[in-house]
């Protein structure tokens, strides 16, 4: 019982800590700077082995490049976008790091839990720059989205560089 006791407190000692540390990590850096947001998203676009897109949602042939890239059809490429990647976080905390208003945590979780799909702005850990959550790219991994400020501070610990 005295163990279960020390192993509670523990529990609850390292969640407070952990919550503090993500309350005050700062924004990454390209949330804040718009030539660094710029350069990287731009290297996202460029990179042959990133190709994030499309600009334009309705562009069929980059979800068809998609698909041939995924070895599958363009309908099921399009289930894979920013806005179910691991990679693409929308946390409270990097909500308050966007510049502007985005789709709110309540709206996001219904949207989830209806199954609609959803568009607002996040921020990629993967390639570093504030994505758009209907576009995509060649190295989306299932698991996302970010919605926890635990969570985004865990990516942020293993971003030191950001
Ligand atoms: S890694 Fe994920 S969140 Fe980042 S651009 Fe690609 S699909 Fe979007």
């Amino acid at each position: 019982m005295k163990n279960e006791n020390h192993l509670r407190k523990f529990i609850r000692e390292s969640f407070i800590s952990l919550y503090e540390q993500a309350k005050n990590l700062e924004c990454p850096e390209a949330t804040q700077n718009l030539e660094l947001n710029t350069r990287n998203r731009n290297s996202a676009i460029e990179a042959d082995y990133i190709q994030y897109g499309p600009l334009n949602l309705t562009d069929e042939a980059y979800w068809e490049r998609a698909a041939e890239h995924w070895k599958t059809t363009p309908d099921v490429a399009k289930e894979s976008r920013c806005y179910n990647c691991v990679a693409f976080d929308v946390s409270p905390r990097m909500q308050d790091c966007m510049p502007g208003e985005i789709m709110s945590q309540e709206d996001i979780s219904n949207a989830m839990e209806e199954n609609r799909e959803w568009e607002t702005l996040g921020y990629c850990w993967m390639h570093k720059f504030k994505c758009h959550s209907a576009r995509t790219c060649y190295t989306w991994a299932a698991g996302g989205p970010i919605k926890d400020d635990l969570q985004s501070a865990d990516w942020q610990e293993r971003n030191q560089d950001v």
